[in-house]
């Protein structure tokens, strides 16, 4: 078992995960826990190449297992080169999207089976569990508004039917894991949500600390 405490954002893009990540340190850099911050896909080299290939709008013909290994191999490479060793010096480690988001995207938005994605998933993460995940909830139409005018990746271009199967998968996610996933209603201010996910994370912290 590790020593350090691993906090992982998921949810569909514009749900808001950058804000509250960026709240979090804020807060964390603010009491003086030293933290380290990733995101998903990418965080190393390799990894960052393999995000550009991900998101690469022209790579509309990449099928889902192609996509589905990408992603597995860009986690692997962070997990055992960064995450790993970060959490057993004892550290806070934040990551923006984990397997969570494979098992939401590839599996319920593309249907690949899910079993094969868990057992993926435990190989591309060593079987690492985040201790505390949360999910960020938003409603479709939440989605267009902030999402606006932004020029969109190759996944966040995908049609109104696949965020909506990603968007029910992280609901069903978050009731059947609810000692670990925390759904967060996405719709209120930024404000809201920050006290709400601190005052999770505090607590994890400090019973782990006991
Ligand atoms: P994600 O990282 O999940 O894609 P972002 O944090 O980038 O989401 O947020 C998407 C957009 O929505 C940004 O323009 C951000 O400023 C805005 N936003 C984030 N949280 C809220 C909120 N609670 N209310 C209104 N707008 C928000």
């Amino acid at each position: 078992m590790n020593k350090g405490l691993f906090v992982t954002f998921e949810g569909i893009d514009g749900s808001g995960k950058t804000t509250q990540v960026n709240e979090l340190i804020r807060r964390l850099a603010k009491e003086g826990i030293p933290y380290l911050l990733y995101r998903e896909p990418g965080g190393t080299d390799i990894g960052e190449k393999i995000r550009d290939i991900l998101l690469d709008k022209n790579h509309s013909s990449m099928l889902p297992i192609t996509e589905l290994l990408l992603y597995s191999a860009s986690r692997y490479q962070l997990t055992v080169n960064s995450i790993l060793p970060a959490l057993n010096k004892g550290k806070v480690v934040i990551c923006d999207r984990f397997y969570d988001s494979t098992t939401a995207y590839q599996g319920y938005g593309r249907g690949i089976d899910l079993d094969f994605i868990h057992r993926l998933n435990c190989v591309a993460t060593k079987s690492l569990k985040p201790d505390l995940t949360f999910i960020l909830d938003i409603s479709l139409e939440e989605r267009k508004n902030r999402l606006g005018e932004k020029v969109l990746d190759r996944l966040e271009q995908e049609n109104l039917e696949f965020h909506k199967r990603v968007r029910k998968g992280f609901i069903q996610m978050a009731n059947h894991e609810p000692e670990r996933m925390v759904l967060i209603d996405g719709n209120r201010s930024v404000i809201e949500q920050s006290k709400e996910i601190w005052n999770y994370f505090k607590n994890l912290k400090d019973k782990k600390e006991k």
